[in-house]
């Protein structure tokens, strides 16, 4: 059954894969055309986390800002900060950047070409190795993401529960993976469970493993893989502060290198984490002014959400720890999507690329 898995997979692969702008075409890779492995890597930093439409604007900008590694290692870390602004999970730009020198300055600009080389550098661990091991240099390797697990665990019925199920679903698939293809295989897998077995209502009726498929067979597919009930995010609060000063800059700051939005420009605000609230009310403010309570936001972060009101003044007293971002100049700071929510609460289109104002 495994022989037929794949088949069946590639075959459907082949007429169905998605068109990305870091992927190489099926047809393409059979007339011998090979993956750049800076933008597979590029890709797969991208993709922790982050949705396949979300990250497609993002790859393109850095492709051409920094089209290959050599490139991005000589980039300024604060330019490549700012190009990262909005995707989220921001130790991965570090990561990134960190990297890139590696390979650039260290490793003459070769990437290493196995999974268990690859490891060792910064950002990347055993999926991600693995990605790239088998989609830029066909390297023999079983890769499983979110979506994989969650085919695999329904066509063989996995009935362990996630983290634990991990182990049974990666046999399974390690024993199923074409070695031919394995790099085509990966992403088969990647676009099944992206397009049609889906987390809710998977369309089984046109899916190529509906005769594979034990959940199929049982009409439990919605059940695997089994998860652990959700705990539910506590919600944080805290305040934020935007200062305008007379000629329409906007007074920010840089988060420390370490932690949530590490390296990123933040307005203002209080002491809130993913632990314990911040202060909120316009006491807490950095310093005395007639602030004025611009509403409140709201955002989710993945461990918890947090509710910031947000408190706008008018002043040019601040001067220290943190620099005035003129407004013409403020959509290309490095804000994180929070602060582009705070801003656009206090000030609304401020941080839209044409605002002059
Ligand atoms: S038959 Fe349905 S549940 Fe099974 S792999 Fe295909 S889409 Fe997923």
């Amino acid at each position: 059954m495994t022989d037929r898995i794949s088949i069946n997979l590639l075959e459907w692969y082949d007429l169905n894969a998605r068109s990305l702008p870091w992927r190489i075409s099926p047809m393409d890779g059979k007339e011998g055309v090979i993956a750049d492995p800076y933008q597979v890597w590029l890709s797969e930093i991208m993709l922790q986390q982050t949705q396949v439409v979300t990250v497609q604007s993002y790859f393109l900008k850095f492709i051409k800002k920094w089209p290959n590694v050599m490139a991005l290692a000589k980039a300024d870390t604060e330019d490549v900060m700012k190009a990262w602004a909005g995707l989220g999970y921001y130790s991965r730009a570090r990561n990134l950047k960190r990297c890139a020198e590696i390979i650039a300055f260290e490793l003459n600009g070769i990437f290493p070409q196995q999974a268990s080389e690859l490891k060792s550098l910064p950002g990347i661990g055993d999926y991600t190795s693995a990605a790239i091991g088998a989609i830029a240099f066909g390297e023999k390797i079983a890769v499983m993401d979110g979506n994989v697990e969650r085919v695999f665990a329904r066509l063989f019925r996995i009935s362990d529960q996630l983290p634990a199920a991990k182990k049974p679903i990666f046999e399974k698939l390690n024993a199923t993976f074409c070695t031919e293809r394995p790099g085509d295989f990966a992403q088969a897998c990647m676009d099944l469970g992206a397009t049609l077995c889906t987390p809710k209502k998977p369309n089984c009726m046109i899916c190529p493993l509906t005769q594979e498929c034990q959940a199929r067979a049982e009409g439990d597919m919605e059940s695997y893989p089994v998860r652990a009930p959700k705990r539910k995010k506590p919600t944080r609060k805290g305040a934020a502060f935007v200062i305008e000063r007379e000629d329409g800059a906007i007074f920010l700051q840089k988060r420390p290198d370490s932690g949530l939005l590490g390296g990123m420009s933040i307005v203002p605000t209080t002491n809130w984490n993913s632990n314990q609230d911040g202060e909120t009310g316009n006491q807490a403010g950095p310093i005395e002014l007639s602030w004025e309570q611009r509403g409140e936001i709201r955002h989710t972060f993945t461990h918890f959400h947090l509710e910031l009101e947000v408190w706008f003044g008018r002043s040019d007293a601040v001067t220290e720890n943190g620099w005035w971002s003129q407004r013409n100049v403020l959509a290309e700071e490095a804000l994180p999507g929070l602060m582009k929510k705070v801003l656009e609460q206090a000030i609304p289109g401020c941080t839209q690329p044409k605002n002059l104002g």
